[in-house]
Parts: C-alpha cells; sequence; structure tokens
C-alpha cells in the first residue's frame, strides 16, 4: 500500500490544450476544465507546489497554420495566445474552488498575466500558489512540451507529469494497433531512437540531458494526479 505522503515537492503538470475540450470539437468546455481543476485542487491539498504549462491545440496550432499557407511564425503566435485564453479559463476554474493561482505568460500581456521572472515563481510556488505558465517559451517554432520541461528545470520540479488521453507509453497508437504494448519505464534514448509519440524530440533531449523524469499518464481516469504524486505506479515513466 502506499502512503499518503507526497514523492514529490514541486511538479510541473503539462496539460494539453485538448485536455480543455470535454465532447466539443474546438475550445474550452468549462465542466471538462472545472474537473481538472478539482483534481489539481486536490493534490494542492496535499502541500505539493504545482506549476502548470499548458498547451492550446484545442484552439489553434501553428503548425495547422502554415499547412493552409500561413507564415508559420504568424500561426504560431496565434498559437501561443491560445494558450493565455486556456490559461484563463484554468485560473478561474481553480480560483472557484478557493485555490490561489498565478498566471505567468511568456509574452506580455499585462492585463491578465505577470511576465516569467524566476525567482518570483518560486516564490509563488513556495507561498502555496498555483502557477499557470502559458505562451510556451514566447517564441515560434517550439512547442509547449518543450516550454514545460525548460520551465520545470528553471523552477527545479521534481518531475514532469504529461498528462495525456492514453495511460502511458505504448510500442505503438494504441488507438490503431490492439496489440500494442505498454511500457512502465522507458529511457528517455529509446524514446527518440523508436519516435515514440511522447512529448517533441526538443523536449525528450533536454529531459535527457538534465536528467529530468517525465511521468506519461492519461488525465481521464480520476484522481490520476493525485495517484501518480503519490507515488502509484501509473502509466509509464521516462528517465
Ligand atoms: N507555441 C509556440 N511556442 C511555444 C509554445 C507553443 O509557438 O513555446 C505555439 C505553437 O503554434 C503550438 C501552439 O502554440 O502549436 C499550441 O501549443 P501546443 O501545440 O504545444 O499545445 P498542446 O498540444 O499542448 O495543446
Amino acid at each position: 500500500m502506499p502512503d499518503h505522503k507526497p514523492k514529490y515537492k514541486r511538479v510541473l503538470l503539462k496539460l494539453s490544450g485538448e485536455s480543455l475540450l470535454g465532447d466539443l470539437p474546438y475550445g474550452i468546455d468549462l465542466d471538462s476544465t472545472r474537473s481538472i481543476a478539482l483534481e489539481i485542487k486536490e493534490v494542492h491539498a496535499l502541500g505539493v507546489e504545482i506549476a502548470i504549462m499548458i498547451g492550446g491545440g484545442n484552439i489553434f496550432r501553428g503548425i495547422r497554420g502554415s499547412e493552409s499557407g500561413m507564415d508559420r511564425a504568424s500561426a504560431d503566435y496565434m498559437g501561443l495566445l491560445a494558450t493565455i485564453m486556456n490559461g484563463i479559463a484554468l485560473q478561474d476554474a481553480l480560483e472557484k474552488e478557493k485555490v490561489l493561482t498565478r498566471q505567468v505568460s511568456a509574452i506580455e500581456v499585462k492585463a491578465v498575466a505577470e511576465p516569467f521572472l524566476r525567482r518570483r515563481v518560486i516564490r509563488h510556488l513556495e507561498r502555496g500558489r498555483v502557477v499557470i505558465f502559458s505562451a510556451g517559451i514566447g517564441s515560434p517554432y517550439f512547442t509547449t512540451d518543450t516550454a514545460g520541461v525548460l520551465r520545470a528545470l528553471e523552477i527545479n520540479a521534481d518531475v514532469i507529469l504529461k498528462a495525456t488521453k492514453v495511460d502511458g507509453v505504448y510500442s505503438a497508437d494504441p488507438m490503431i494497433e490492439k496489440d500494442a504494448e505498454r511500457f512502465s519505464t522507458i529511457r528517455y534514448i529509446d524514446v527518440l531512437k523508436k519516435g515514440l509519440k511522447v512529448m517533441d524530440s526538443t523536449a525528450i533531449a533536454l529531459c535527457k540531458d538534465h536528467d529530468l523524469p517525465i511521468i506519461v499518464f492519461n488525465l481521464f481516469d480520476n484522481g490520476n494526479i493525485k495517484r501518480v504524486v503519490l507515488g502509484e505506479e501509473v502509466g509509464t515513466t521516462v528517465f
């Protein structure tokens, strides 16, 4: 039986934009956003310091814009702005649950978010505020996965919690191949060599170079974030 003391003191939770989608084809489903906020609240109540990197794929992805003929950098900036909208929705849902938060954006949007100042972010975490990072690293050609790894390193997070819609890392896409096998652990190098879809290769390489473990797990199994934080064997650990 796992004890009820968290295994990690400070975590970086990577939430894709899709986690806010619910059953909508596009945009933000407020009920789904609230459910995630409730899960985060439970983990926060354990005393774990939580920083979140929020994605934007439920609204806009730069690559999609560039495939339709847009300039890639302009399209990526639209993607970045999408993450800020998601950040506001998540912040609202958390604060409705009485969890104190700060939104920290990598591009300046003074009316809704603070600029990224590493020491200030660490102070927020120490004071028990949930920090929501938006706008990735503020530059086009990156993903919020890579941005999450970068911020996790900067704030000395113990682990990256990569919330997805599958149960972990599989040998092939489990939605397509029925006998795809789930790994309970896998090395960074094997993820890269096998081209497994965990995070983009920049993000994996950064974790590998700095020994930052990633736990990939299914966000849609109720209570999973808490299980992971308590050290239960959930999903796949990339190390
Ligand atoms: N993006 C970017 N730089 C960053 C992070 C994100 O340009 O540092 C843009 C990029 O266009 C990306 C979009 O923002 O497609 C949304 O982020 P992402 O696709 O990572 O979101 P997720 O898949 O997690 O929902």
